[in-house]
């Protein structure tokens, strides 16, 4: 192996000043970093802008290549990375592990979508014309991302950027700017050139969002992050007419019938609802459960939920971490506390938890109904919220009734009803019979005001071309 991740990221950090990285599960300083004002943004998309025209000019082949690279420099680093992970952003080392996988896939699928970007011909519509359709690259391209999956998050916009001929600036979330960083200096290693992949770390996120939107040299902005913060990054880049990429909010809904198999549904509501602390915007937010395999089901998920170890990530076998940051533990609190108030039952968990400052313990709130805070803002944390349901159109009317539409889960046995339920379901997601459905292969997204565009699959790819269109006249003999 070359060097180690903490050599390379080092020209990032400074001895003093900066912005201090902070371990969510000790509360310790773990790094400080560079920061980036306005100006320095800028001039920085003036060189990924002058830096795109070669990497664009260079053939699929090498891009492809180059990223290919790059997938395997990741995987060479994998444990430092996952390490990394859990000591910016908290999540247990098996899960960071996972994520360095899911990170990697992006971009080793787009290494290989990079060669498929195919165009069209269209007959013409009248003699001696023809028609040709190519796909170019849209740009000089900027993204926000968050802290919650700090590698994934990265690959998922640079590398179908990069496979498309695109340069990327890229401002990582302020609590976990070095896995970000530790991408960049793999890239680098990788061959990708410095200035047509770059991260800048920014602890002012509202303002280098006004670079990123206004700037006329950027010609798209991708965004993962809330809900509200999309909506302005959106206001800001209508005054360029910027495309724009929104990976937004979600309130998914996870559906039990009373045919599920009750261990699967289990298995799935764990994975889908504890993940990351709770901490995912495709998260179970609401688990409806049938009426008549209620009981059963609450049964089994409290005696899972009670078995879950919380602790420092970096603990063996750990399988809660803490919160991001002491404002989400209190929200997070503040939502349990008025859904109880509001007349939910706890049945498990329900107050912090004494692994550390920013701990919260795994609860479980049955009879928790549409009307509660809980049930239509994203917890965000690892509090199921259990609603009774009576039958399959009841089902679907509460789980479509959120201004949300991004991942939904549903338990039947029933082909007919899977049919129907997928149908009825207005979500860009909708996994069934499973808990978890990140994957590189498919399109990630969401509809309503969950997001914009999709991420991941060849569509992932099509987010950073423009189409252009050659009418070629003049060819009658
Ligand atoms: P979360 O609550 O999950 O952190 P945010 O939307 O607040 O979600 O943050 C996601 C990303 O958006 C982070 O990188 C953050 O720095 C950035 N961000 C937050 N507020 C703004 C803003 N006003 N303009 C641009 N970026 C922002």
């Amino acid at each position: 192996m070359s060097n180690t991740i903490w050599t390379m990221i080092q020209p990032a950090l400074v001895p003093s000043g900066g912005m201090e990285v902070l371990n969510p599960a000790t509360g310790e300083m773990i790094a400080r970093v560079q920061t980036y004002s306005s100006d320095e943004v800028d001039a920085i998309i003036q060189r990924a802008e002058a830096a795109r025209k070669g990497w664009a000019a260079l053939t699929a082949k090498v891009r492809s290549d180059r990223l290919r690279d790059w997938y395997n420099m990741i995987q060479q680093h994998h444990h430092e990375l996952a390490a990394l992970c859990t000591a910016e952003c908290g999540k247990p080392l098996a899960e960071a592990s996972g994520e360095v996988n899911y990170a990697a896939s992006f971009a080793e699928w787009f290494s290989e979508e990079a060669r498929r970007a195919y165009g069209e011909t269209i007959p013409g519509f009248a003699e001696g014309k023809a028609i040709m359709v190519t796909k170019e690259p849209i740009g000089t391209c900027a993204a926000i991302t968050p802290w919650n999956f700090p590698l994934a998050m990265i690959t998922r916009k640079a590398a179908p950027a990069l496979a498309a001929g695109c340069s990327i600036v890229i401002k990582p979330s302020e609590s976990t700017p070095l896995s970000a960083l530790a991408l960049e200096a793999l890239a680098v290693e990788a061959g990708i050139p410095k200035d047509v992949f770059r991260i800048v770390p920014s602890e002012d996120a509202r303002a280098i969002g006004q670079v990123f939107c206004t700037h006329p040299l950027v010609r798209k902005i991708s965004f993962t992050g809330s809900t509200a913060v999309g909506k302005k990054l959106l206001e800001q880049a209508a005054s360029t007419i910027k495309g724009a990429s929104m990976e937004l909010g979600g309130n998914a809904p996870f559906i039990v019938f009373d045919d599920a198999d009750m261990d699967a549904a289990l298995d799935g509501a764990m994975i889908a609802k504890f993940r990351n602390a709770g901490q995912t915007c495709i998260g179970a937010n609401r688990l409806l459960v049938q009426k008549s395999v209620h009981d059963e089901f609450v049964d089994g998920l409290v005696r899972r939920v009670r078995d879950l170890k919380v602790g420092n990530g970096v603990e063996p076998g750990m399988e809660i971490g803490p919160l991001i940051t002491d404002k989400a533990l209190r929200k997070v609190d503040e939502l349990t506390a008025s859904a109880i108030k509001q007349g939910a039952t706890l049945a498990c968990g329900g107050s912090r938890h004494n692994a550390g400052a920013q701990f919260f313990t795994p609860t479980v709130l049955t009879g928790v109904t549409q009307d509660m805070d809980i049930a239509s803002q994203e917890i965000f944390g690892p509090v199921a919220c259990v609603m009774a349901f009576d039958d399959e159109a009841e089902a679907i009317r509460i789980a479509n009734d959120t201004r949300y539409g991004l991942a939904s889960y549903f338990y039947t046995r029933d082909l007919g009803r899977a049919w129907r339920v997928r149908e009825a379901l207005e979500f860009g997601m909708v996994a069934i019979n499973e808990g978890l459905l990140g994957t590189e292969v498919a399109p990630f997204g969401g509809i309503k005001e969950s997001g914009l565009g999709r991420e991941g699959s060849r569509h992932g790819l099509d987010e950073y071309f423009e189409l252009k269109y050659a009418l070629i006249g003049g060819l009658s003999g």
